[in-house]
């Protein structure tokens, strides 16, 4: 998410910061601002929008004078993307500006202790607590201040903070957020990561979770929260810019699916408090719950199929009927709702044209709609009586992956929270599911250390014409987005087949040779789906089986096999999928495929 960029040295910083800015574009981002210190005081130039807008407000830097200064790309997670909600922010005196990337996941409860020592708050973000934070505990030492402001702020945070009465020095942290350290000659920097300041130097430091820097023209220090110096190890960085803005990955894809554990962290961790699921963001009480009579879930794409899982998991624990559809079609076929039904859109960019008509659809019936968007104060998020936000972060390439994952975990989260309040779970099914759901990141990142599993397969495979995915209830939701990642980004023709189904017409395309992936992670129905994968071979197919550790009868029946880690049943898509990912990317990759813009594809639908 955004880019941070930091700058002290004999130079003028606003160009500078400008510069390195355009650099970090890549990385997505609604608005733009910059604090540069100017001899007297803090001196901030923010805007809304491109950074062009803040470069003609600034005269490209030269109207704001002083060589030292802060510089912020935003992406909003907080409150809409505005002039008043970018960064810098300041506290109350002016003393302090700060930059921030990440998220503090408690700053409702510090806005209003923070409130109540007559703090104003002016913007709508997360962020300003810090800025206050760091006023309200200044007593002539900055780097006392911060470490009492990171003792209580909670979440991830990548800081840049100046202070008018430091002229000399400014200071940086970070925790769960990127953030490198530039060591220049006679000038020194921070920045999101290297590409900002490639062109000044290649000389840097990797800040560890909750190292302090402080940096000067001439010295850069580097400090433990017990305030004890760290001597760091020095890198050269040789890469060139275009890998650098990729994070040293050929694709956005590929980083974005490595992102997945942190941008599932992100989504799930702020929202479970003391063993319970906690929906702040919405306004849904256990009455209108209980008066829910149908759930429709309207979505395009990979966030249809993020519905189909939604249909399986809401029905199975909360025992609501949820009808499933996409936005195209909804929006025209004249939908029997009411205002007793609720309609759930989800859209990573929140301005897919189909899924917002289908939304004014719904209203004009009466539903009440509960959105889950990536992008915050995105039209789909406006328009909605209640908004969940992913924390994804911003989405590059093209074909979806963080997104929707993340998508997942949230209607994991509705799911229990629902089943919850109808009474559906006992205490120990409920405690059971949140230390599972929890536990996603981490199975995730276990999956994708072994992907070079998956690149084997892929190479095995990559010159099919046809592929089939198979697989029966959850399995067959999955098997819907894995067979579009690839037709997306490869372009070989696939089908999702719900495993049932294919002996009812479609199997008379399987012939020798043909490629079959069959998902078996259900206890259920495990055995069903393996007698289906018995049937394909007999035709001739190659298959390919997905399941999890705990099964062992799939390796006498498929001729390759994938294992994920067992979870709770109702959580194994957000496993299954990430093969499935790893797969499309690596044909794509070895087809010489365009993977993060695939021929065709807009990442954001806004036409009908
Ligand atoms: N949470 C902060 C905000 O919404 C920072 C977002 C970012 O990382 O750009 O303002």
């Amino acid at each position: 998410m955004c880019g941070i960029v930091g700058y002290i040295g004999e130079n003028q910083a606003a160009p500078i910061l400008l510069d390195g800015l355009s650099k970090l574009e890549y990385r997505g981002y609604d608005s733009a601002g910059i604090a540069v210190f100017n001899d007297y005081n803090l001196e901030v130039a923010k805007a809304k929008g491109r950074l062009s807008v803040l470069a003609e407000k600034t005269d490209n830097g030269c109207g704001v004078r002083g060589s030292m200064g802060i510089g912020h790309t935003r992406w909003a997670t907080h409150g809409e993307p505005s002039d008043v909600n970018s960064h810098p922010h300041l506290s109350m005196s002016g003393r302090f500006a700060v930059v921030h990337n990440g998220i503090i996941e408690n700053y409702i409860s510090l806005k209003k202790e923070l409130s109540g020592k007559g703090f104003e708050f002016i913007s709508e973000t997360d962020t300003e607590v810090i800025a206050h934070l760091f006023e309200y505990y200044y007593n002539g030492d900055i780097m006392d201040a911060m470490i009492k402001v990171i003792n209580r702020v909670e979440g991830s945070y990548a800081l840049g903070v100046l202070c008018s009465e430091y002229p000399d020095q400014f200071i940086a942290v970070r925790k769960s957020s990127p953030m490198i350290v530039g060591l220049g000659d006679n000038e020194n920097f921070i920045a999101s990561d290297v590409t900002a300041i490639l062109k000044y130097t290649r000389d840097i430091y990797y800040l560890d979770d909750n190292e302090v820097v402080v940096l000067k023209k001439d010295s850069v220090k580097v400090f433990n929260k017990d305030k004890e110096e760290v001597i760091k190890e020095k890198f050269t960085v040789d890469w060139d810019v275009s890998a650098a803005e990729k994070g040293g990955y050929e694709h956005f894809m590929m980083k974005e699916i490595e992102e997945q554990p942190k941008a599932l962290r992100d989504t799930i961790s702020p929202r479970i408090k003391d063993g319970k699921i906690v929906l702040d963001d919405i306004s849904l009480t256990t009455k209108d719950i209980k008066n829910i009579n149908k759930i429709y879930i309207v979505a395009c794409g990979s966030a249809y199929h993020t519905g189909v899982v939604g249909k399986y998991v809401i029905e199975k624990m909360c025992r609501i009927p949820v009808e499933v559809q996409v936005a195209s079609e909804f929006r025209y076929c004249d939908p029997i709702i009411n205002n007793n039904d609720l309609v759930i859109v989800i859209s990573q960019s929140g301005e897919t044209a189909d899924t917002l008509a289908a939304l004014k659809e719904a209203k004009n019936h009466g539903a009440r709609i509960l959105s889950i968007v990536n992008v915050v104060g995105s039209a789909i998020a406006n328009a909605s009586d209640d908004v969940i936000y992913t924390w994804a972060g911003p989405e590059i390439a093209v074909a979806t992956t963080k997104a929707y994952s993340t998508q997942l975990a949230v209607i994991y989260l509705i799911a229990a929270y629902m089943a919850e309040k109808l009474g559906m779970l006992t205490s120990g099914e409920y405690a059971k599911f949140i230390e599972e759901i929890e536990s996603l990141p981490d199975k995730v990142e276990e999956i994708l250390k072994s992907k070079e599993e998956v690149q084997y397969l892929a190479s095995k495979f990559f010159n099919c014409h046809s592929i089939f995915f198979i697989g029966r209830n959850l399995d067959y939701a999955v098997s819907m987005e894995g067979s579009l990642k690839l037709k997306e980004i490869s372009y070989i023709h696939s089908e999702a087949y719900a495993a049932g189904e294919l002996k009812h017409g479609t199997i008379s395309l399987i012939e020798d040779g043909t490629l079959v992936i069959a998902l078996a992670t259900g206890q259920e129905l495990f055995d069903k789906t393996v007698s289906n994968v018995k049937e394909v071979k007999a035709r001739g197919a190659v298959v390919m089986g997905i399941t999890t550790e705990k099964h062992e009868n799939m390796e006498d029946v498929a001729d390759y096999i994938v294992k994920i880690p067992a979870t709770h049943e109702m959580l194994l898509p957000s496993l299954t999928v990430i093969p499935l990912q790893l797969f499309g990317y690596y044909v794509a990759s070895l087809k010489g495929c365009d993977i993060d813009k695939p021929r065709n594809l807009a990442k954001s639908v806004t036409v009908e």
